[in-house]
């Protein structure tokens, strides 16, 4: 296993492992966190001898393959995990605050129809480390420290449910970042909104909800068949109840397929009176399939359709478009095609 993602406990158990002295733990966690090592040899206060002894233990970073920043100061990077796989993140900068959008799994199993990353299939769940790497090496880039992580790269976090939570763990007690300030989205699998509640963490979730009818919801994402609307909602009603925490529901708008006033008006039926907030967001295009993007139009009528209702709602500004770094648009590919933004 490698280093990093352990805690300062679990240092210290590896460090006498290693017939130490126990303040060599704190020594290792504050190299490893926040002077960002990739080698041990690199621990210039470690005893040569020892340091020469551990060349061959990984602290678990990974390598750059690629980087392209987009002209609104996004940054996607492309990451090399130890096996050789390829996993993006993207580097979000706003005027307060640094956001990073992680990567849970290599490729995703869901193959929703307007998703990149389920036109390329599964490889395997992400370790703790190879979760917590991302957010260190979005730091080091920008050299600021990350106050915002989404689980909105690549893959489904709720089907790693073990590893996404041992790295939240992490973020939030070796790297400092506020559970209020992480969001776990997830397009819903049965039972595990439900097994994430009992954590009674303080993070956000969200759930791709995309769609106000079962029909239209499972043309979109076949995984949803097995998985009625009824059943994920009352899972979300549960997370309310046992977190105290509000969710957001994810509506990405086709033209044409989910975008129509009736929809809306069906959606702010299903949440009325749900301690909810719905975050739309406009198409990204994909090259596989053939979705629009509606008109600004179209979306302020879907917002005001809403709105009269009164449910809490906002647009999601799409970021990195140009660099294909924005949601949906994560394959883990160098692929800079150039997209007409609105
Ligand atoms: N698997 C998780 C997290 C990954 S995607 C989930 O489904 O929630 C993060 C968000 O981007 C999801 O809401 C997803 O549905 C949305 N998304 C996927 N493809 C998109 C596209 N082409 N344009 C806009 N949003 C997209």
């Amino acid at each position: 296993m490698p280093l990093l993602g352990a805690s300062l406990d679990e240092l210290t158990a590896w460090v006498l492992q290693q017939q130490q002295p126990v303040y060599r733990a704190k020594q290792l966690h504050q190299w490893i966190y926040e002077r960002g090592i990739r080698r041990l040899t690199d621990i210039s206060v470690f005893p040569k001898q020892w340091r020469a002894e551990l060349s061959e233990v990984s602290v678990g970073r990974s390598s750059l393959h690629y980087r392209a920043a987009a002209p609104d100061g996004t940054v996607k990077f492309l990451l090399r995990l130890a096996d050789g796989q390829i996993i993006e993140t993207v580097g979000i900068p706003t005027e307060k605050r640094l956001t990073v959008c992680v990567s849970s799994q290599v490729g995703c199993p869901m193959a929703c129809d307007f998703c990149a990353t389920g036109k390329g299939g599964f490889t395997r769940n992400l370790a703790r480390h190879e979760i917590v790497d991302q957010v260190l090496t979005v730091q080091e880039d920008f050299q600021q420290r990350v106050s915002n992580l989404v689980f909105m790269g690549m893959g489904e976090p709720l089907l790693n449910l073990e590893n996404v939570l041992a790295a939240v763990r992490c973020l939030n007690q070796e790297v400092g970042i506020g559970q209020r300030c992480m969001t776990i989205s997830t397009v819903g699998i049965a039972d595990r909104i439900r097994r994430l509640a009992e954590h009674h963490l303080q993070i956000t979730l969200a759930v791709s909800l995309h769609a106000s009818n079962q029909p239209l919801r499972e043309r979109l994402i076949p995984s949803a068949r097995p998985y009625p609307l009824e059943a994920l909602l009352e899972e979300c009603r549960e997370y309310v109840k046992l977190t105290g925490r509000r969710v957001t529901f994810e509506y990405i708008l086709l033209a044409g397929l989910n975008d129509c006033p009736e929809h809306a008006i069906e959606l702010a039926g299903h949440l009325r009176g749900f301690q909810s907030h719905v975050n739309l967001i406009p198409y990204n295009p994909i090259s596989e399939v053939d979705y629009q993007r509606p008109s600004p139009q179209r979306i302020q009528a879907f917002v005001t359709a809403l709105k009269d209702r009164h449910i809490a709602v906002s647009v999601r500004r799409s970021r990195g478009l140009e660099t294909d770094a924005a949601c949906g648009q994560l394959r883990a590919s160098q692929a800079t095609s150039k997209i007409a933004t609105q």
